[in-house]
């Protein structure tokens, strides 16, 4: 089967409970799972592809002169080719794959950042950042003595997209956002953020970790010049996650880790660099995992993403309705635009103790910062409740988050 036939959509209705068997772990322990945001579950084809490739096709790649290692290398630049599809971009040498969406945003503040951000430069990041998109560009702004400028957010968690204008000025050289806000289920306006950033001359870094597993993204249509994701959260393995570049900006920086694979030859004096995106991929990398994230790929276009994000919307909206009726539950983050990411807290009740009695009750959900303590700050909360759904979440997952949260509301009455 050729790729762009793989990318075809199944045409049948979507059934979250059908889609629910795909996963083991959720098919196997009844647990009710509402910490996708974190990480997703992994679906039996995913795993099936791992153990696949270890057992049929596995040799290091790029190297060997020998069938299994031309069908391995063959197998591995094909996930490439999917991946160029799955996010729409224009070539599959823009995809270059690295350990997660940390990863990917540490190569372009490592690389491009040092190359073109200077002494009194500025990187404009988002108040709902992630850690990931934050520390990699404090970290460069203090090795330039560069200027780390925060766009606001709102109090229903949206981005003040008239401050963040405001904020952009010709010193502007990195704007790096969110997609989507783990923490609260902001979609950020990228494309509109894309377009101000580029008409002030900066380059744009969207950190896409949470979009991936429930938005279609196509870069092109962006016009991002970089884009992060992580393989886990859109069902596939850990260690496997995708930097996208615009190939003229990827060639014109330098490497990120040298070593072998990204060299074309290597002598004392000097050494030159392999063309993109080899240049980037220093090492042996997660041959297995690569498999398996494109095996995850390969499932999410079959069951489609237009089904999936009209599921997670009809399911979002039908857990905010149901949680109004807590007593005592403050959602944080209500953003007009959101994902299927639902963060509380529960008034009275240490959203850590929430999280053990739901579990007691065989619901995993989420508590804490979420790696993103300037919201919590900015919310005035120590920690949040997090929910997050995904594809396999049904109306009946929430009907027992809300049974749950009303015997917690009981114990701590
Ligand atoms: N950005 C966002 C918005 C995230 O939600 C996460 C994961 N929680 C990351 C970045 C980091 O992803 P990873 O740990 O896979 O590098």
């Amino acid at each position: 089967m050729s790729s762009a036939e793989k990318l075809i959509p199944r045409d049948e209705g979507f059934d979250p409970a059908r889609v629910k068997l795909d996963f083991p772990i959720l098919k196997n322990t009844g647990l009710i799972f509402l910490d996708s945001a974190a990480s997703a579950q992994k679906p039996q084809c995913v795993i099936d592809a791992i153990a696949n490739c270890y057992s049929r096709d596995y040799a290091n790649i790029h190297r060997g002169v020998y069938e299994l290692s031309a069908r391995a290398t063959a197998n591995f630049e094909a996930v490439r080719e999917t991946t160029q599809l799955f996010i729409g971009a224009a070539e599959a040498r823009e995809i270059v794959f690295v350990r997660n969406t940390t990863e990917a945003i540490n190569l372009v503040a490592a690389t491009y950042g040092r190359q073109n951000v200077g002494r009194g430069d500025e990187v404009l990041i988002t108040e709902m950042e992630h850690h990931s998109n934050i520390v990699p560009w404090q970290m460069l702004c203090e090795e330039k003595g560069a200027v780390l400028k925060v766009a606001p957010m709102d109090d229903r968690g949206a981005l003040m997209l008239d401050e963040f204008e405001k904020l952009l000025c010709t010193r502007t050289k990195i704007v790096a956002v969110a997609h989507i806000s783990n923490a609260l289920g902001t979609v950020n306006p990228v494309k509109e953020i894309t377009r101000l950033a580029h008409a002030h001359g900066a380059v744009v870094v969207i950190d896409g970790a949470q979009a991936i597993p429930h938005h279609r993204v196509d870069v092109a249509n962006l016009d991002c010049d970089f884009y992060a994701l992580s393989g886990h959260k859109v069902f596939g393995p850990t260690g496997v996650g995708v930097l996208y570049g615009k190939a003229a900006l990827l060639e014109s920086m330098p490497p990120y880790q040298g070593g072998g694979s990204m060299i074309e030859t290597v002598r004392f004096e000097k050494s030159t660099y392999a063309d993109i995106p080899q240049r980037f991929e220093a090492g042996t990398p997660d041959i297995g995992g690569v498999a398996g994230f494109g095996a995850a790929l390969d499932y999410v276009s079959e069951l489609g993403l237009d089904s999936i994000e009209r599921h997670e919307r009809e399911l979002l909206a039908y857990a905010t309705d149901l949680l109004a009726e807590v007593p005592g539950l403050r959602l944080i983050g209500t953003a007009p635009q959101k994902a299927a990411v639902i963060s509380f807290s529960l008034e009275g009740v240490h959203p850590h103790d929430v999280g053990s009695i739901l579990d007691h009750e065989g619901i995993a959900v989420r508590t804490g910062h979420h790696c993103a303590q300037p919201v919590m700050e900015h919310f005035g909360v120590p920690a949040t409740v997090r929910a997050s759904l995904a594809l396999y979440n049904t109306r009946e997952d929430i009907d027992a988050l809300v049974r749950a949260l009303q015997t917690v509301r009981e114990l701590f009455k």
